[in-house]
């Protein structure tokens, strides 16, 4: 079950419940967040009496009984969509965001010219990776720490808030210095030390569905998270391994919808690592925001055939700019618009 503590709790109120949870012999978890603390109590599911007599401590509001493995990522918890905000614009809750950017950071000047031309045709957020994970240990890995700093720069001239991987836990803090938001990508979504450091450091987390996952171990890896309070979420579907060959991955557009019903958090498409072609990629990217995604992160590159990582996947400047145009021609017929547009930096 979880425990919602009144607004204002202080550690005295947390403590005096967090005791109570151990006496009836659960296991309690906190999650401190800015405006509620919620306590699980995690043990066998509770009897009416024992959710009568939490419900009847002076520093609770209200206890829910959860049947769902994961419980803070559930709509039972949080009804309301969880928005997250940036200067740039808003993900959640009927406003769409676009990150776009080159799969990896190669150049100071690859990445500005990008970072501006994304800019100017309504992306409001940069993508770009400074560690990458290959799965060939010969391949481009990234420009480490370097690409991170061209990543600030590209920031301080246009605006636009980062987005970027990281690949280990110790990475964490180093990521967090300079990224908005920690992407955990999808070959790490069950590196659980992965997603507790990133859930500890108080940046905002984009976790990828792992290839082979259910939607239901997608869930409980972003549970972990959460659980170290930090609600600042997005999941990203990017397309599962199935029998096809003739996309790099299957686009599994029926997350979106099913996704939203168990869960409040931000739902995004990556259009570019499903469909592995840039030809296919505009195509996936409407049929995920017409399945009811709050958000994509696409690949563009400058000169794409050039690009040391995921080339053929990756959109020309008027790719890009085509795909924008059919984004903002779609999101009205849908009830739904593209998050505010920076002023011009
Ligand atoms: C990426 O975004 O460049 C990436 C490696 O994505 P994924 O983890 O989805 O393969
Ligand atoms: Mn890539």
């Amino acid at each position: 079950m979880l425990i919602i503590l009144k607004h204002g709790s202080g550690p005295q109120e947390i403590e005096s419940v967090v005791a109570e949870v151990r006496r009836v012999g659960y296991r309690p978890h906190v999650s401190e967040g800015k405006h509620t603390t919620l306590i699980g109590a995690i043990g066998k599911g509770p009897t009416p009496e024992l959710l009568d007599h939490f419900r009847a401590l002076s520093a609770v509001q209200d206890v829910i009984p959860i049947s769902k493995p994961y419980k803070l990522a559930s709509l039972e918890v949080s009804p309301k969509p969880t928005v997250l905000r940036w200067n740039s614009g808003a993900t959640g809750g009927g406003e769409v965001l676009i990150a776009a950017g080159p799969c990896g950071v190669e150049s100071l000047e690859q990445t500005l010219t990008a970072a501006r031309y994304v800019k100017k045709h309504g992306a409001q957020m940069l993508r770009g990776g400074a560690f990458k994970p290959r799965t060939s240990p010969y391949s481009f890995q990234g420009m480490g720490q370097e690409g991170l700093e061209i990543l600030a720069e590209a920031r301080r001239q246009t605006g636009l808030p980062i987005v970027t991987e990281v690949v280990s836990p110790e990475q964490v803090d180093l990521v967090a210095t300079y990224a908005d938001v920690l992407q955990i990508g999808a070959r790490n979504a069950q590196n659980f030390a992965l997603l507790q450091a990133a859930g500890r450091s108080g940046r905002a987390v984009m976790l990828k569905r792992g290839m082979s996952m259910t939607l239901e171990e997608f869930l409980m890896s972003a549970e972990y998270v959460l659980a170290q309070g930090n609600m600042q979420l997005i999941l990203v579907e990017r397309g599962i391994r199935t029998f096809e060959k003739s996309t790099r991955f299957t686009l599994d557009v029926s997350a979106v919808p099913v996704l939203k019903s168990w869960t409040h958090l931000p739902v995004w498409i990556d259009p570019s690592h499903a469909a592995g072609k840039r030809d296919w990629v505009t195509s996936l990217a409407l049929a995920g925001l017409a399945a009811g995604a709050d958000g994509l992160i696409v690949e563009t590159h400058p000169e794409p055939e050039k690009a040391q990582s995921d080339a053929a996947q990756q959109l020309t400047e008027s790719q890009f700019a085509d795909m924008m145009r059919k984004v903002r021609a779609l999101l009205p017929a849908l009830g739904r618009r593209l998050t505010q547009e920076l002023e011009p930096a």
